[in-house]
């Protein structure tokens, strides 16, 4: 199958090296000057593997205004407030023979992809995985080979041909699919795990396990979750697992699958980028006030999330403007 994948960063690269690993047709499209011109230089990818075995990987590299292809198959895999500026520059290499398929975190970007391509050729997913951009042209894959899952669902949840033969290049690739009946439930499921996950490690800047073994994680946990299950109720969304299922998925990915993982929201923060928190956290408090229901933890936790960001942004100003100052002492002296 020939595939675009729309973003490369880590999940962009990790979806599209093993999908060419499998013999597929893979170009990897990206915005990010630094990263395009040390892939550039280096001829490739450097990609490990929890930290070890580095090694250069061949890639196809476009940018969106030099890619001129007619992809099968796009894999979006932006951050949520990056898509936008990604389909405006992408769009004069869509037709409609094409699909979209993401597997992004957080909510508001089928919506997105829905102003580009028909209901019947997006299909939507979950990423149950953790990779790393360590720097410009690097990409760390977190876990053994075959390690991680995906959930996909079609948005007509309806499978087409399509859908299976995707599902059937994901199995080839060891990504280790599995194909849901519920769009909205499957998507929104995976929104409140990491509304937990993502958010409180992003606040106090701890690896995963380190949540996961504090004795008051599950109580942080329920109450989020609670939240978020009764605003999905209201809304009449289906979620794939139940609140105590979601509560133990939580403890085993933290304390003992991912315990010295940082999520992909705490990576951004660390690197002075903005984090996805409105699309998660942000997304469900707005779900609830649509039906009438004040989701305040969600709402607190959005904001924490904020001043943590706040916090860093102002320490770097401190840093740049310390920096002036010895430079111009240097100069001085
Ligand atoms: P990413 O930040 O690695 O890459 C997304 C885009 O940002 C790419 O175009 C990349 O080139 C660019 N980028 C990366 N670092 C940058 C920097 N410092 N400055 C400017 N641009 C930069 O994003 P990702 O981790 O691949 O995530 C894509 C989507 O998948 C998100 O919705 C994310 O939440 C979700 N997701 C990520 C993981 C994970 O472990 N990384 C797991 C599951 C889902």
């Amino acid at each position: 199958m020939k595939f675009a994948m729309i973003g490369a960063g880590a999940m962009g690269l990790r979806y599209g090296i093993l999908l060419q690993e499998a013999g597929n047709d893979v170009t990897f499209i990206d915005t990010w000057q630094p990263h395009i011109d040390k892939i550039r230089e280096q001829g490739g990818v450097y990609q490990m593997r929890d930290h070890q075995d580095r090694h250069l990987v061949k890639i196809k590299l476009e940018t969106p205004e030099s890619y001129n292809g007619d992809p099968d198959m796009l894999i979006f895999f932006t951050k949520q407030m990056q898509l936008n500026e990604y389909l405006r520059r992408c769009a004069h290499f869509f037709n409609d023979r094409q699909y979209a398929f993401t597997c992004m975190n957080g909510m508001g970007h089928i919506e997105k992809l829905q102003k580009y391509f028909a209901d019947d050729k997006i299909i939507g997913g979950t990423a149950l995985i953790a990779t790393v951009l360590p720097g410009p042209g690097e990409v760390d894959f977190m876990g053994k080979r075959g390690a991680g899952k995906l959930n996909m669902c079609p948005l007509t949840e309806k499978p087409d041909e399509m859908t299976h033969r995707l599902f059937d290049e994901l199995q080839k690739a060891k990504m280790n699919p599995t194909l849901t009946d519920d769009f909205t439930g499957t998507l929104m499921t995976k929104v409140i795990f990491n509304s937990v996950i993502n958010t409180i490690c992003t606040m106090f800047e701890i690896p995963m396990g380190e949540f996961g073994n504090f004795p008051g994680a599950n109580d942080m946990a329920r109450q989020l979750i609670d939240e978020a299950y009764d605003i999905c109720a209201r809304a009449d969304i289906h979620l794939v697992s139940s609140r105590q299922e979601e509560i133990h998925a939580i403890d085993i990915n933290t304390r003992i699958d991912m315990p010295l993982h940082y999520p992909s929201m705490y990576q951004d923060m660390t690197k002075d980028r903005p984090t996805e928190v409105d699309y998660i956290n942000g997304y469900i408090a707005a779900l609830g006030r649509k039906y009438h229901y004040e989701a305040k933890t969600h709402l607190f936790v959005t904001q924490a999330v904020h001043l943590a960001e706040f916090h860093r942004q102002n320490l770097a100003k401190q840093r740049a403007i310390k920096a002036r100052q010895a430079e111009r002492q240097a100069q001085t002296a």
